[in-house]
């Protein structure tokens, strides 16, 4: 068998090896074309193919209803930042923003260029150590859109409970897209880049409600505009195939599982082994986080020294448990558990962090 690593890397990030192999089996003659997909023009019948399957995919695996369409735009989040009050605050407006940490200000520190945003509630005095509560939020007057980030990667806090506020929500899903169930009906758009949760980088899925765009022709170049993107189904330029390509079959793979409900429960069942063996270690690891708003996905934790954590990681490492350090910015430990990562990973990580704490404590 191929040698496998437990990858727990925060993004890029481990996909399912089924689909790997499947991908590596049909690469050099797709479809007995005698070509392999990314050498075909993106007009070709088999590209089609594909391309229309993974939108189809995205809106079914994700639960999406009717009166929101996909888009697959490069660029990945970051431009998102840019391209929402591009579009969305077109005719003048303004828009808050829940500043939960680090992609948080990257949305709003891009967006000020393009629209009057404000700081909806600002998590600078916990040190961004937990999500609002619904009621926390200062939604200003005619506020044409909430931002928030439902989960962030670096600091390890999702929303746990989707703010209930009187104006649409816009949100960055990157690091938790397609981990769970969402209302929709308070949404009228959501993004993230794909290479967290659901394939390779080189672009942004993109779930707008369709009767937003059709008040809206901003006046920006034209890749810029969701308009264009929607009117010429993600195929206004040439496509990132291969991307493209690989989501399709990851979402496949997510079907296969159970769809989104079996990715929420796993998230939840992942996350609590790795919490759980945080909380019975005695204070040996620390979780810095408040405990609602703990992440599903970027499980963040401490230990006593930094000497220890130094070691953790060299001894993880050599275990092939890798990509443990936590982000350069804020240090420690970063476990990234995203949907393709087995269970079996994270128990094979909680059973060293138990070994650990016994051999070091
Ligand atoms: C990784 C990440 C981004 C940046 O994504 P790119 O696709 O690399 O631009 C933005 N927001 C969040 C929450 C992320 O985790």
């Amino acid at each position: 068998m191929t040698k496998r690593a437990h990858n727990f890397c925060a993004g890029p990030c481990t996909l399912p090896v089924e689909v790997l192999e499947e991908v590596q089996q049909e690469f050099v003659n797709y479809h007995e074309t005698g070509m392999s997909l990314i050498e075909m023009s993106h007009r070709a019948r088999e590209y089609d193919e594909v391309h229309r399957e993974a939108m189809q995919l995205a809106i079914e695996v994700f639960e999406v209803p009717d009166d929101f369409s996909v888009l697959f735009i490069q660029g990945g989040a970051t431009l998102q930042f840019a391209m929402v009050p591009m579009n969305l605050l077109a005719g003048g407006g303004k828009a808050g923003y829940v500043n939960s940490g680090s992609w948080a200000q990257g949305a709003m520190d891009d967006g000020r260029h393009y629209g009057n945003i404000y700081t909806a509630w600002d998590g600078a005095e916990n040190r961004y150590t937990r999500m609002p509560a619904g009621d926390e939020i200062a939604v200003e007057n005619v506020t044409r859109y909430l931002h928030i980030t439902s989960n962030e990667t670096i600091g390890g806090i999702r929303f746990f409970e989707w703010p209930s506020v009187d104006v649409p929500i816009v949100a960055d899903m990157s690091s938790d897209y397609m981990s769970r169930r969402i209302p929709w009906e308070r949404f009228d758009l959501v993004y993230g880049g794909v290479q967290k949760n659901l394939g390779p980088a080189g672009m942004a899925m993109v779930f707008v409600r369709k009767s937003v765009l059709q008040e809206i022709k901003p006046d920006v170049a034209r890749y810029l505009r969701y308009d264009v993107h929607l009117d010429k189904e993600s195929l206004f330029n040439t496509p990132p195939v291969f991307t493209i390509y690989m989501v399709g079959k990851v979402l496949k793979w997510m079907k296969e599982q159970g769809g989104i409900g079996a990715m929420e429960r796993r998230a939840e069942k992942k996350a609590a082994i790795l919490y759980d063996t945080i909380d019975n270690s005695g204070g040996y690891y620390n979780c810095p986080v408040d405990e609602a708003s703990r992440s599903h996905m970027n499980i963040v934790f401490r230990l006593p020294s930094e000497n220890r954590e130094k070691s953790f990681l060299q001894e993880t490492g050599a275990e092939n448990l890798l990509n443990l350090k936590g982000h350069r910015s804020v240090g420690g430990c970063r476990a990234s558990i995203y949907n393709a990562m087995p269970e079996s990973s994270v128990r094979a990580l909680a059973g060293f962090m138990v070994d650990f704490q016994q051999r070091n404590g």
